[in-house]
């Protein structure tokens, strides 16, 4: 993989991958002094969501004074899925059709990052109208809301 180097970097970070921090150590004042890491690897099972899992013996001790932390989306929440019983996927999406966004339950549809995952809210509004004509449509047999022609987003 090619990572992009911006000028920033180049004025002397150094950027360390496949780490995990497990723990903050403090002063006696609270104050951030230190990191604990350890080395992670990725492992695929198929049909799973990738699970990140930590390379024994690889813990180190490293000085931190100020640590930001740039968490990544790693899924929906999922309790109305489970409590609905919603089909999901290997992502942690609920599962729904891209062509009128019905999910396995009669009566229950699902639009924008819950479906897709994390995206944009210009899908979550189009999603959003899309699925409003198909919810109308399963309600009173036929829509007159809009749905979106070729001009409007691609779907992808
Ligand atoms: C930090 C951050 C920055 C982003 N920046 C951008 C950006 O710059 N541009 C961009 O286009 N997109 C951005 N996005 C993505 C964008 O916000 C989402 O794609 C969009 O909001 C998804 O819309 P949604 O309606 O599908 O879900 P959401 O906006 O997440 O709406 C879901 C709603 O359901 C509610 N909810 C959840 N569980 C329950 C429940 N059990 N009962 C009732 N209500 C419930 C939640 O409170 C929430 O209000 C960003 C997202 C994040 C997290």
């Amino acid at each position: 993989m090619r990572l992009r180097t911006s000028s920033s970097h180049k004025e002397g970070a150094e950027r360390f991958f496949s780490i995990s921090t497990k723990k903050f150590i403090g002063d006696e004042e609270g104050n951030l002094k230190g990191l604990i890491t350890s080395e992670v690897e990725w492992v695929t099972v198929p049909g799973q969501r990738p699970q990140l899992k930590e390379v024994e013996g690889t813990e180190k001790e490293w000085k931190c004074e100020l640590a930001l932390l740039a968490l990544g989306f790693t899924g929906s929440e999922n309790t109305v899925a489970e409590q609905l019983g919603l089909e999901m996927d290997n992502r942690t999406n609920i599962k729904a059709s891209e062509i009128d966004y019905k999910t396995n339950i009669p009566g229950v549809f699902v639009a924008g990052d819950q479906r897709r995952g994390q995206s944009l809210i210009v899908w979550a509004i189009s999603e959003g109208r899309q699925a409003a004509h198909h919810v109308d449509k399963y309600l009173m047999g036929e829509s007159a809301l809009p749905l979106k022609g070729d001009g409007d987003l691609p779907r992808v």
